[in-house]
């Protein structure tokens, strides 16, 4: 078959690759000049199968109704945003029930592990530098009850194989000693030994050259503006260059998705949630961590690329815009920083490189991979803050289902008739 992949980043990028792996000829097409420009281009760099819950606990709810139009909070709703969130939002509070909840965290969980062990997989198969450690990643908590909360949160994930161990806050600087300035604030931890990390652009970027040199065609700079039908079945996709046909198509484009699908009358429940980060150099700094870090309570995660280190987070639902707003990515830094009093005394903010871009999430959390319910158009869309996780377990399942094959793994609640 030939088949066309609309959107180059981290889910279109590894889509592409396992669609080649099937033997089929592929077209990926993305708008932007390189791959990986929007979502993938700058994120958290963690593949952490430990994060799989979804981001609508009853917790950050409550935190994102008090926190409304606070420009230092790291959960910002917008007020201008609420009307465009209806119905979008009451999936996503009805989906923050304990049994939706727990039952979500299951099926993310499920797909990152399948994931994680395809990304090993693929490093034997190919040569492939991304500045990846394969060293396990370490949660942090202050509150008592947040670290109850995620002991919970693990426990459930544990049995879909996420291993962890619990830490004292000793425990936790003799594995990071960087932490060391905040040991007195700390209630505990977690590490999780088979999470890694890796930056997300120079992965897409080197396995689309990889990919290339397999075949593929890649078609940068240029955007799909619309998908066209013949008898009920997707075609072709008219772009600003052209047109291109093919026996299947796959939606991959991100927070974008729902824009692309509502031409054929499908609405998928994703929303955009803006995220930011900064990365510093740290070069020579001895006060720096090396293991990836999830600080849960300030929402942000830390993670040494090589020399750099990435300072990552903040959830903000202000609809499509992509400013990179100073006080926010001031708000990421001030809070990433303040785990490392040594580190934050000495490192050069002024120069870190300051970016945002959108989260492409589901009311309920999960992705949605496979059928969209038209003939000859497939979705990979909806990873949300779990996209670079997901990557390779989603590119391998939604190559599954058009070549006709059963997936490895249980793909229920992954799926968009789960909604109905
Ligand atoms: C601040 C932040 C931190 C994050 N940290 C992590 C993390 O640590 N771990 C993790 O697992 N996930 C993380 N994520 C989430 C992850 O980055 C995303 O889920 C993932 O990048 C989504 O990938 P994607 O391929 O679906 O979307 P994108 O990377 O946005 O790719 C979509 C592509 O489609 C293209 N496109 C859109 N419309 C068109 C069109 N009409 N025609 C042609 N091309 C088009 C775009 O140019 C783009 O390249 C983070 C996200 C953010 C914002």
């Amino acid at each position: 078959m030939h088949i066309t992949v609309i959107g180059g980043g981290l889910v279109g990028v590894t889509t592409a690759w396992y669609l080649l792996d099937e033997g089929h000829s592929v077209t990926l097409v993305d708008r932007a000049e390189e791959l990986a420009s929007e979502a993938s281009h700058a994120n958290g760099a963690m593949l952490h199968a430990s994060h799989a819950e979804p981001w609508n606990t009853p917790r950050a709810i409550g935190q994102l109704l008090r926190w409304i139009g606070r420009e230092d909070s790291p959960l910002l709703l917008r007020p201008r945003e609420i009307p465009h969130l209806a119905g979008w939002g009451l999936g996503f509070l009805r989906y923050s029930r304990p049994h939706h909840h727990a039952r979500n965290t299951a099926v993310n969980a499920r797909l990152a592990v399948y994931s994680l062990a395809l990304m090993r997989a693929l490093e034997q198969q190919v040569t492939i530098d991304y500045t990846q450690r394969h060293e396990g990643i370490l949660k942090i908590f202050r509150s008592s009850e947040e670290l109850e909360t995620a002991r919970a949160d693990s426990a459930l994930m544990a049995d879909a194989g996420v291993r962890h161990e619990a830490l004292t806050p000793e425990q936790i600087i003799d594995r990071e000693p960087a932490l060391a300035g905040i040991e007195s604030s700390l209630s505990g931890g977690f590490f999780y030994p088979d999470d890694a990390s890796g930056d997300a652009r120079l992965f897409c970027q080197r396995l689309g050259e990889l990919a290339s040199r397999r075949g593929l065609d890649l078609r940068l700079g240029e955007s799909v503006h619309r998908l066209q039908r013949r008898d009920g079945r997707v075609h072709a996709v008219e772009t600003d260059r052209g047109r291109i046909e093919s026996d299947a198509f796959v939606l991959a484009t991100g927070a974008e998705a729902p824009r692309l699908a509502r031409q054929v009358g499908i609405h998928l429940p994703i929303r955009p949630v803006k995220g930011y980060s900064a990365t510093l150099s740290v070069a020579g700094l001895e006060s720096a961590p090396r293991l990836p870090i999830i600080d849960d309570g300030r929402k942000v995660v830390i993670t040494r690329l090589g020399d750099q280190l990435r300072i990552a987070g903040t959830a903000e639902f202000a609809g499509y815009d992509k400013t990179v707003r100073p006080k926010r990515v001031a708000t990421v830094l001030h809070q990433g920083l303040a785990n490392f009093p040594a580190l934050a005394a000495e490192v050069d903010t002024a120069t870190a490189d300051r970016w945002a871009c959108l989260r492409p999430m589901t009311m309920d959390g999960p992705p949605i991979l496979g059928e969209s319910g038209t003939p000859g158009l497939y979705l990979n869309t909806g990873a949300g803050h779990l996209g670079w996780t997901f990557a390779a377990g989603a590119g391998r399942v939604v190559a599954d289902m058009i070549s006709g094959r059963v997936p490895a793994i249980d793909t229920t609640g992954l799926t968009l008739d789960r909604y109905g």
